[in-house]
């Protein structure tokens, strides 16, 4: 199988990179780009040359599928090591010096143990692979890599058929604003306790019959408790649901995966297992049950059903609001090496250019492709209200001015979800629970 021509357009910058001098650079491309076959071809051409090559992931599930991957693709395995960080830092005294080490999943990579790796093998070239250069608290990766290779984005590979076209919808609210922040993102024990509520469940289901009826679908929790939860809810309303976590012993993972794939279940509960490169078989569904500050993970969970099948049409339903977070999974980033914290991760939220429709929930663009504003939803026609649309005529106005973006939320009144209202909130600094009382005050919640 040969490369895809924009998968080589990424080798090439890579070499670009090093002849220019850089000694670490960092591929940026998305989930179902292809990115191990890219670094295997790299690992190939390095091995062949008699040259060691240093894999350094962050999962130990990860490296069997990898080391299959290189072989497969011609790698010298015998000039290869595919190892986890940990493991490897380690061992580092026992290694043979690389001339090349590889980082996957890149954005990890500031933790002491990758440093480490480095450090002990100075004169090595690197080369680092993810989806999202940026780290949990917004910061980008100058301290690690050296230059960014950022190849097509997911928009492009939807349009050139390496992705499926997905629907977005954000149906139901859960309440998130006494939900604590621990290490970066939404604590685990708060969002459980706020995703176990009877109505939640009541609506999961309800909208999974709605918009993705029979189709098979992974559903990415809060915790173990609760994907356990999720999983005896669905089997209790009749659709077919197992549970998988990093404890379940391999064996049975496997067999609960090979079921999925056989289509024998329809849905996958899991915490954040199904996320970063694990293989699983190919779905037309995601469920979105965990709220997230991670972007990384954002992506990784949304476009985990976009793997391309012709005819196909993913569809993502989130229950949390993380497209109110992060805008939509294929929403065009600007990627910094160098990103200034807070401020930078604050305009970023402003810039959002997405419309939730309250009639059918389905989460679309603000703008069709000719840059006009929606007045009406694209998929079931109904009409936004008059107000706004006057409101709209100022911000298309503005929008030719400042060239791309306008902000979404001018006033409370441009809201059309209580998931939106919390968005709005937060960017303006609000208290706690004046978006409860808009959303109340506004039909919104019951
Ligand atoms: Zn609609």
């Amino acid at each position: 199988m040969p490369l895809r021509e924009y998968q080589n357009d990424v080798i090439s910058g890579v070499k670009k990179a090093y002849r220019e001098g850089k000694r670490s650079p960092c591929i940026v491309l998305p989930c179902g780009g292809g990115k191990s076959v890219i670094v295997a071809e790299i690992a190939k051409r390095t091995t062949m040359k008699g040259n060691r090559v240093l894999f350094i992931v962050h999962r130990k599930e990860l490296c069997d599928q990898i080391f299959k991957t290189f072989k497969g693709w011609g790698v010298d395995m015998k000039l290869c090591k595919i190892g986890m960080v940990q493991t490897v830092s380690r061992q580092i005294h026992k290694l043979k010096p690389p001339s090349l080490i590889i980082t996957d999943e890149n954005h990890h990579s500031k933790a002491a143990s990758y440093k480490k790796i480095y450090e002990a093998f100075p004169s090595a070239r690197r080369v680092g692979v993810t989806a999202t250069p940026v780290r949990l608290d917004g910061s980008g990766l100058a301290d690690v890599n050296d230059e960014l290779v950022i190849g097509v984005d997911a928009k492009w590979l939807i349009d050139h058929h390496y992705l499926a076209p997905y629907d977005y919808y954000a149906p139901s609210m859960v309440d998130l604003t006494d939900v604590k922040t621990s290490r970066g993102d939404y604590d685990s024990k708060g969002s459980e306790k706020v995703m176990l509520k009877k109505a939640v469940f009541g609506d999961v289901i309800e909208n999974y019959r709605r918009l993705a009826d029979g189709k098979q679908a992974i559903c990415y929790c809060t915790t173990i408790n609760h994907s356990l939860a999720m999983e005896q809810a669905f089997n209790a309303a009749g659709i077919d649901a197992r549970h998988i976590d990093g404890s379940t012993p391999k064996a049975e993972r496997d067999r609960i995966i090979n079921l999925f794939r056989n289509g024998q279940i329809d849905i996958l509960c899991n915490v954040d297992l199904i996320s970063e490169g694990f293989d699983v078989p190919d779905c037309e569904c995601a469920i979105l049950l965990r709220p997230t500050k991670s972007l990384t993970l954002y992506i990784q969970q949304s476009m985990r059903c976009m793997r391309y099948k012709p005819g196909k049409r993913a569809i993502i339903i989130d229950h949390v609001g993380n497209y109110a977070r992060f805008g939509l999974p294929d929403e065009p980033r600007k990627w910094k090496l160098d990103t200034k914290k807070k401020k930078t991760q604050k305009k970023e939220q402003d810039d959002l250019n997405i419309k939730n429709c309250p009639e059918c929930f389905m989460v679309f663009p603000l703008t069709d492709e000719n840059g006009i504003r929606y007045s009406s939803c694209p998929f079931c026609g109904y009409e936004f209200p008059k107000k706004e649309k006057s409101e709209i005529e100022q911000a298309k106005a503005t929008l030719e001015k400042i060239e791309g973006f306008v902000l979404e939320y001018d006033s409370p009144d441009d809201c059309n979800s209580y998931q939106e209202l919390l968005a709005y909130a937060e960017r303006k600094g609000y208290k706690k629970g004046w978006a409860w009382h808009q959303a109340k005050m506004r039909g919104m919640i019951r």
